[in-house]
């Protein structure tokens, strides 16, 4: 991600030290123990593994990933599986506390984890994929479990790594099991709705901030910096809706056209690579995606893109994030000040995990929703937690991000008294 020199002297940009500080100015409001804090601050198991993958020259290659899980005091801890050559240990452990503050704001009985394999699956061939993740998901086999740790897709991971997961786990426990990871193929017990499920819980929240602001989707432009799952599927599902797709980003190319994106255009342009090689006469920087005059921003790519640096620039009324810790909190701040409306990650993507517990309930269950069912009930679980966090907000005169660590932070810190562990 553009990481600027500047930025770097001015601010934190690790991930695990960001969401320490986000702990702590939730906790200001909270007048909770210290050491419940402390606690909350650190995960309370982190695996690093080591494993081989047989490589299609003949080589073997060493790659290095990890899980963690912050709490499970309320629950089994829930969280993604990212492929990326950017993974480090702090940022595995953020995006797992992230996870648990994420489920306790849409109130699932979970807390949080998260894997990463440092790799480039872009440049990688289909079968040393399914190497590498049958090698990982072996190697943290003991370590997760339908009661106990249930992986998920995330940035560069999908059903089909989940279906070679959770085969490779099946065979090490003698029977299927496919309570153990979720956002897997239909077929293999998936949960219809998972796949759209961040974007549209996304969609649901930026339609309440949007009747705050007394706006109708058809009058709302919408910039997208990321198209992947999230991203691209909020387009589309944004597109019905009846708001205006003005511009679109990948990690290669910027797209831009004021009075609307061709949606079928650019997804046959991504099909066949990436956005760089969009007619010319539309492409933007990388950067200047972020700073457009839209009503809506969504950043759905990866941590770090508002700092400091660019919150100034940003000129969106709503900035809702798909993505996990786009925004530090000295943009946070500057974005307050400026009376942007920040749908923080914790709610903007929840519907990502709320569709995996429900994807897990019909596992348990071996009973199957329909895709309505399903969305209904998203719906419900978006629509409640995005106004229980605005009241929240409102009570205690701050963002919504720090209303919603408060609320998961008050959850956990009682489960973790009630169990008497503080
Ligand atoms: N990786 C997604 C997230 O960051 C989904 C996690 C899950 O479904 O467990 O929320």
């Amino acid at each position: 991600m553009a990481i600027t020199s500047t930025a770097v002297k001015q601010e934190t940009l690790n991930p695990y030290e960001i969401v320490q500080r986000q702990i702590e100015i939730a906790a200001s409001h909270l007048n909770l123990p210290q050491q419940e804090i402390e606690f909350l601050k650190r995960p309370m198991r982190v695996l690093t593994v080591n494993f081989a993958v047989k490589m299609d020259d003949g080589s073997v290659k060493v790659f290095e990933g990890y899980r963690s899980q912050h709490n499970d005091a309320i629950g089994p801890t829930k969280g993604g599986i990212r492929f990326h050559p950017d993974v480090t240990l702090d940022e595995v452990k953020a995006l797992s506390m992230w996870m648990s503050f994420k489920c306790g704001v849409v109130s699932l009985p979970y807390g949080g984890g998260k894997g990463g394999v440092i790799c480039n699956p872009a440049e990688m061939s289909k079968g040393e994929l399914e190497r590498l993740s049958r090698g990982f998901m072996e190697a943290i086999a003991d370590f997760v479990g339908p009661d106990k740790d249930i992986p998920a897709p995330d940035v560069y991971t999908n059903a089909q790594v989940m279906a070679w997961m959770v085969d490779t786990y099946s065979k090490k426990k003698g029977s299927f099991q496919p309570g153990v990871i979720t956002g897997k193929p239909i077929i293999l017990g998936g949960s219809k709705g998972r796949n759209e499920a961040t974007a549209r819980g996304c969609v649901f929240t930026i339609l309440e901030a949007l009747e705050e602001l007394g706006k109708k989707p058809n009058e709302a432009t919408v910039a997208i910096q990321g198209y992947g799952n999230a991203g691209r599927i909020a387009a589309e599902l944004l597109t019905e809706l009846g708001f205006t797709i003005v511009a679109v980003s990948d990690s290669k190319g910027a797209i831009y056209n004021q009075n609307g994106l061709d949606l079928e255009a650019v997804n046959a342009c991504k099909d066949a690579g990436s956005l760089a090689n969009y007619d010319k006469k539309y492409q933007i920087t990388a950067e200047s995606i972020l700073e457009l005059d839209v009503d809506v921003l969504i950043p759905a790519a990866l941590e770090n893109v508002i700092t400091s640096v660019n919150a100034d620039n940003v000129k969106a009324k709503i900035v809702a994030e798909a993505a996990n810790g786009p925004t530090t909190p000295e943009a946070d701040k500057i974005l307050s000040e400026k009376g942007v409306l920040v749908i923080p990650d914790i709610l903007a993507n929840a519907g990502g995990v709320t569709v995996s517990y429900f994807e897990w309930v019909q596992n348990l269950m071996s009973f199957y929703w329909s895709e309505e069912e399903v969305n209904e009930k998203l719906q419900v679980k978006m629509v409640e937690a995005y106004r229980e966090v605005r009241f929240l907000a409102k009570e205690h005169q701050t963002d919504l991000r720090t209303a919603a660590f408060m609320i998961s932070i008050k959850r956990i810190a009682e489960a973790m008294r009630i169990r008497g562990w503080v």
